[in-house]
């Protein structure tokens, strides 16, 4: 191997350490995929000092006309917190084609 064989090996290797390290840091910075154990904190809906969790959200923005997308980071109490589609799904009750025709009747008396 001659010697400018050998410095390139060695870039190489160093190169792909590098990037074997920022790589592993990178995992361990996005970390668990869990929500957050809850803290106290402000809840930035209701804005009361509560147990907060954080939760990631999908915004967009529109400054002068131009729209930026992005994912932003709030922290919700428990009240506010959104709720998992499970967990939507557990709390709507099943209505019966009954109850949803007295439904839209009590909708049409105005009652609604
Ligand atoms: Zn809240």
């Amino acid at each position: 191997m001659s010697l400018l064989d050998d410095n390139f090996a060695r870039k190489i290797a160093a190169q792909s350490r590098a990037w074997t390290m920022t790589h592993d840091q990178a995992k361990k910075d996005r970390g668990p995929r869990q929500p957050a154990e809850p803290k106290m904190g402000i809840c930035d809906k209701c804005h009361k000092e509560a147990l907060v969790r954080a939760f990631r959200s999908r915004q967009t923005d529109r400054t002068d006309g131009a729209a930026s997308f992005g994912t932003v980071i709030k922290h919700y109490c428990e009240d506010c917190a959104p709720k998992s589609r499970a967990q939507k799904d557990a709390e709507v009750p099943q209505l019966t084609s009954k109850q949803v025709k007295n439904l839209m009747k009590s909708a049409k008396k105005g009652l609604l």
